[in-house]
Parts: structure tokens; sequence; C-alpha cells
């Protein structure tokens, strides 16, 4: 409203006294009035006498007046805001910029309640994970106290064994003494009467024969010693590990699932490609197109844990496989197409086959990586293993059976061809 009667005011002042319009060539009087140019020089036009001022009267034989660019522009500047074209204009933008705020306000406000969400899911996971990890611990000191128990028990067990023998020992020598005493009295009586001894043959002298006890072998202290002491968290640790689970998987390669170029050590945990085909059966397992293999083992429950050497290669592929996979044809990796794998390429491109595939940058060049299958969850993930850092996990993994799946690439000449293994837990 003050917007409004300041405009009024300001279109009075630039109104021209004779033809109460706006001013058009705005011209000044030496009396500072002012008026439109064709409407002073019709008023003194009309003017009888002397020209003067409509307002104040004022005479100019001269008939002078200056002409007002100052006020001209002003004019100009308020006609055109008073046009409708002007207002409807106005109106417009003032419209958009309202709809472009409100619509600017609504994307706030959705991302706020994006961030709060997050903010809960965060706190939702922090929860969950660090009941996990607690819960992880609970078991791990579970192991540890019962391997802690059992090997206490275990030397209780020794040691009463011990004790039990030695006791025996006691026992039998504390009889050998009484039956000696015994011997040895006689002897004694039958000397202190040695006058009537002389009556008697020796072979009527009635004393037992001095007794016998048997005894166990000495008791070697530093033998029973020795087995409890030396590097015992080391060996504790190592009993620990037959009950952490997952452990590393003792898996071996499936030949049977091989392409027919791979050649597998004899204990088939080692497989290189050779330029040459190897003679072997023809199956429906066997992969015919790329340098593939499996696991020897399939899995459909539960979680599994293996690891596999890669150490130099350049090239390699490796992961969890649908058991179902087009074996005959030369496919994409991607879960699509039932593959959850890692690979390398060119020596340091390292990629999760994921669709679209994702570009991992791991602190070190990886030498033995780590597969994590938790076929209840449909979780695949990887590691490095020498660190067991976290390096990528497929979610929605799904297949009747997965099988360890691992590609050892062409041996490019000999560039690629230190062989792949599948590591056995050995520390
Ligand atoms: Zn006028
Ligand atoms: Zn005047």
């Amino acid at each position: 409203m003050a917007a409004q009667s300041q405009e009024q005011s300001l279109r009075e002042e630039l109104t021209c006294a004779i033809c109460c319009e706006l001013f058009k060539d705005p011209v000044m009087l030496e009396c500072m009035h002012h008026f439109c140019k064709a409407c002073i020089q019709g008023y003194w036009g009309r003017c009888p006498r002397v020209a003067s001022c409509p307002q104040c009267r004022r005479e100019f034989p001269s008939r002078t007046f200056r002409t007002h660019y100052l006020v001209s522009g002003v004019v100009e500047k308020v006609r055109k805001c008073s046009s409708e074209d002007h207002k409807r204009k106005m109106q417009k933008c003032l419209e958009d910029a309202l709809r472009a705020h409100q619509k600017e306000m609504e994307t706030f406000v959705r991302t706020k309640h994006a961030v709060e969400k997050d903010i809960c899911s965060l706190t939702k996971a922090s929860g969950e994970l660090n009941s996990k990890i607690r819960t992880e611990f609970i078991r791990l000191h579970q192991i540890l106290e019962e391997e802690e128990r059992a090997v206490l028990s275990e030397l209780a067990k020794e040691e009463e064994q011990l004790f039990f023998r030695l006791r025996g020992d006691i026992m039998r020598l504390e009889e050998g003494i009484s039956e000696l005493g015994k011997n040895i009295e006689h002897i004694q009586e039958i000397l202190n009467k040695k006058g009537d001894s002389l009556m008697l043959e020796v072979e009527n002298l009635a004393f037992r024969p001095p007794a016998h006890v048997e005894t166990q072998p000495t008791l070697d202290i530093e033998r029973h010693r020795d087995r409890y002491s030396g590097p015992l968290q080391y060996i504790f640790w190592r009993h620990m590990l037959q009950s952490i689970h997952p452990a590393p998987a003792p898996l071996t390669f499936d030949p049977e699932s091989a392409h027919p170029n791979l050649i597998f050590s004899k204990d088939l945990t080692a497989v290189t490609e050779s330029d040459r085909r190897q003679p072997v059966c023809s199956s429906p397992k066997r992969f015919q197109q790329c340098v593939n293999v499996l696991g020897s083992k399939t899995f459909d429950s539960g979680s599994h844990y293996w690891e596999v050497w890669v150490g130099s290669k350049t090239k390699w592929d490796l992961g969890v496989a649908a058991e179902s996979v087009d074996r005959a044809a030369k496919i994409r990796l991607c879960p699509e197409n039932g593959y959850w794998a890692l690979r390398l390429r060119n020596g340091v491109e390292y990629w999760a086959t994921a669709t679209p595939w994702v570009r991992l940058a791991p602190r070190s060049c990886l030498r033995k990586v780590g597969v994590f299958l938790d076929c209840n969850e449909g979780k695949v993930a990887f590691y490095d293993a020498e660190d067991m850092a976290h390096l990528f996990t497929f979610h929605q993994a799904a297949a009747r059976q997965f099988c360890p799946f691992f590609s050892t690439c062409f041996s490019d000449g000999k560039l690629n061809m230190e062989p792949m293994r599948i590591c056995h837990l050995t520390l």
C-alpha cells in the first residue's frame, strides 16, 4: 500500500497542470514549474498579453523555457511502468519467481527429509553393526575360553595320572619298607641268640627273601614342563582357528569344469594357462570358450570364505559363479549372467564386474584375494587377504548353487604365466 501511494504521489508530481496527463516532452520555466512543451506553447499562443506561468502567474515576456531531460526520462519510466504490458510482464515475472522459489523449497524439504532418513539409517546400521561385532567377539571370547578350559583340563588330567602313579609307587615302597623292617628285626633276633643258632641248619632259617618293589620309571619333569611351554599364544591361536567360522575353506579346482588349455598341479590347488590344448574328456561341465575353472565344492547355504593367490599375475578374474552359467558360450562377466567377480587388467586396473563395472583402488597391489560368500544373504564380498582390507561387496546375488570361480586369463607368452593358487590355511 505504501508503495502504491508513493507511486501515486510521483505520478502527481509528473502531471502537467494544463493537460492533467503525464508530461510529454517536459520543459521547465524559470519559475521552476514544468509543463508539456506543446501545452505551454499552446497556452502562451492563446495568451492575449504577456506570457505567464499558468501555475504561479510569473510573467515571461521572452517566452523561454528549458527542455528538462531528467524529468523526461523519469516520466518515460513511470509511463512504461504503468502500462498494461509492463504490469503483465511484471506479474508473470513475479509468478515465475514465486514458482521457482516454491519448487526450490520443495527440493530443499525433500532433500532434508532424505538426509534425516540417512541419519536414521546410519543410526540403525551402526547399532546393528555394533551388535554384530560384539556377537563375533563374544564368540571369539567363548572359543578362547573353551580353548583355555580344554588345555587346563588336559593339564589337570595329566597331573592326576602322574600323581596317581607316584602315589602308587610310594604305597608299594612303604609296603616294601615295612616288610624289610620285619625281616631285619627277625634277622637281628637270630643274630642275638648266636649260641642257639649254631644248632640251626642254614636252610631252616625262617625269614622271607627281601621284598621286590616295582616302581615306574623316574618322572621326567622336564618333559612335562616342555609340553606346556613354548610359543603358547601361537599354539592356542592355531587350535582356535579350527573353531572359527568361516575359516578359509580347503578348496581345490574342479578339473572337469576346466577349459582344455588349463594345466593343474597334482594337488589341484594351482592352475595356469598353456597355449596347447590338453587331452581332456568332454563334459557338459567344461568351459569351452574362456579359460575358466570352478572350485571343487558348490554352496547353497551358509557362509564361506576362501583365499586365492594371484601373486604378480597381470590379468585374472575370480569370484563366484552360479552353477548354471553357460559354459559353452563366451559371455560377459556380470551378475545378470551369474558372475560376481573381481578382475585385473593391464597389471594395475582392478574392476568389480558389477553393472556397470566399478573401478577399484586397493591400497596396494593385490597378491592374495579373499572371497566371502553368504548364500543366505546373497552377498559376495572381496578382501585383500594380506591385511583383510575390504574391496567390494555384491548384494542380491541369487543362485540355486554357488561355485567358486577362477580364470587365469591367457598367459600372454610368459607375462601372465604365474599360476593362480587356492590357498589353504597355513600360518
Ligand atoms: Zn500538458
Ligand atoms: Zn510558475
